[in-house]
């Protein structure tokens, strides 16, 4: 296909969530016509929780017009780590710098969806069963038995990627070895208000630490919210298995299908980890709860032939790097930058495949020291002073950087 050119094309999108709004949104504004298989018949919006993303993403966003201008995010400006020391809220042993907006993911989803040009194509319930591809174009099937014919196909299928299969056959997800339990509720419904209320009005999200793991909590935007309206408590916990878990695959538990011996689980993590105050905005109930368990995959080339992978279906990086739908976007923003200066896809895809396989390799390396040095093996927390943190997490980083442990808070 090394001379087709770009504009005019017919390019079929598999995946409508985060990956494949933001590539049909960039490539229909080179001039192809997408079309967005999706296989959910619901919508997506009402699921998922909360995600981070750089600021400066947010505002390229809202400028480049893929988010209304009015698009409602929680901005924090530093990470507060505590751990439990028998005190009601715990001892605060280090603030680090962490400039980042939180998103509720549905919301996301829901701007990007609905800021798809009129030209796109969303057909929703379009399940992709299988990819083959000929001299002149490559023609998808659904579980429905349709076939459709396009000229280049973007796997934005998510971590069981059939794109991702057709390409990387041999590759398979790598379980991390813990889990990640998960939840989101609306914040009037908590009763000690008071370590909630020291977030929202510092800005500093949450961390705490403790053996074998650490838990986070962030504000995010409710679902319809203003900017500046109601928010939500959203919480993570990375810990090992609970024991009455079998894992078999990175598909998550979803809320009401954690087992009572799961939940039983957590709640004893709560009691031993979590200072009392603190336990209050991780406290889901049973069926609110989530777990996720961690893997990632890395291939070695996000493009074969009429076939280009983004976001989750090109690279899963553990959920430490807060990076999911922020490489997912920026996988299609790329595209769209690379078409600004290329008029044909031989020369646009091999550019944007060596730029994206390396961020690829950087996000899974940096998410797995993440992995070791605050899961794994979880460092004294309650011995250590500032500059221990500081020395601690410049060693995890190894030299890389992350857009929410910076050295300097930029302001919001
Ligand atoms: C419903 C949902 C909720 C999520 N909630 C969170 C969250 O709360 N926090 C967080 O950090 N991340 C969440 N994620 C993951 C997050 O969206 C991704 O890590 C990241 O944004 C990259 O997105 P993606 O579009 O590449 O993959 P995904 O968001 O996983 O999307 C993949 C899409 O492809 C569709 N799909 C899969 N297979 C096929 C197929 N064969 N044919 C057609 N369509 C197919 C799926 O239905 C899905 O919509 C969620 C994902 C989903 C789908």
């Amino acid at each position: 296909m090394g001379h087709e050119v770009i504009r005019g094309s017919s390019v079929g999108v598999i995946g409508g969530s985060i990956a494949g709004c933001a590539t049909a949104i960039a490539l229909s504004r080179l001039g192809c016509e997408v079309t967005v298989l999706e296989r959910s018949s619901t919508g997506l919006k009402d699921r998922g929780s909360g995600i981070a993303i750089p600021i400066a993403l947010r505002d390229d966003l809202i400028d480049a017009g893929y988010l209304p201008s009015d698009y409602a995010v929680w901005p924090a400006t530093a990470r507060r780590w505590l751990v439990a020391d028998g005190s009601t809220d715990g001892d605060h042993r280090w603030t680090q710098p962490g400039p980042m907006v939180t998103n509720n993911w549905g919301e996301l989803w829901r701007a990007l969806r609905s800021n798809l040009p009129p030209t796109v194509r969303y057909c929703e319930g379009a399940e992709v069963v299988g990819l083959e591809e000929s001299a002149d174009g490559i023609v998808i099937t659904t579980s429905a038995g349709v076939n459709h014919r396009f000229d280049v196909v973007v796997g934005a299928d998510g971590y069981r990627s059939v794109a991702r299969t057709h390409l990387h056959p041999e590759s398979s997800p790598t379980y991390a070895g813990y889990v990640l339990w998960r939840g989101n509720f609306p914040s009037d419904r908590l009763v000690d208000r008071s370590i909630w209320d020291a977030v929202v009005a510092s800005g500093e999200w949450l961390s705490v630490g403790f053996e074998g793991g650490h838990g986070v909590m962030y504000p995010i935007p409710d679902f319809g919210a203003e900017q500046g309206g109601d928010l939500r408590v959203n919480w993570a916990i990375y810990a090992s298995r609970p024991e009455a878990l079998e894992i078999d695959g990175p598909s998550s538990i979803a809320p009401g299908a954690v087992s009572d011996a799961c939940d039983a689980a957590f709640r004893t993590l709560l009691d031993e980890s979590m200072p009392p105050a603190v336990r209050e905005v991780f406290d889901s109930p049973h069926e609110e709860l989530s777990i996720q368990p961690i893997y990632d995959e890395l291939v070695d080339t996000y493009v074969r032939g009429r076939v280009v992978l983004a976001g989750d279906a090109a690279t899963l990086s553990r959920p430490h790097t807060g990076s999911g739908a922020t490489k997912a976007i920026q996988d299609a923003r790329l595209l769209e930058e690379l078409g600004r200066s290329h008029t044909t896809w031989a020369p646009l895809l091999a550019a944007y495949d060596e730029d994206r396989t390396a961020e690829g390799r950087r996000l899974v390396d940096l998410g797995r020291r993440i992995g070791r040095d605050q899961v794994e093996h979880t460092p004294p927390w309650a011995e250590m002073t500032p500059d221990d943190f500081q020395a601690w997490t410049a060693g995890t980083l190894s030299g890389d950087t992350l857009y929410f442990w910076s050295d300097e808070a930029e302001g919001e």
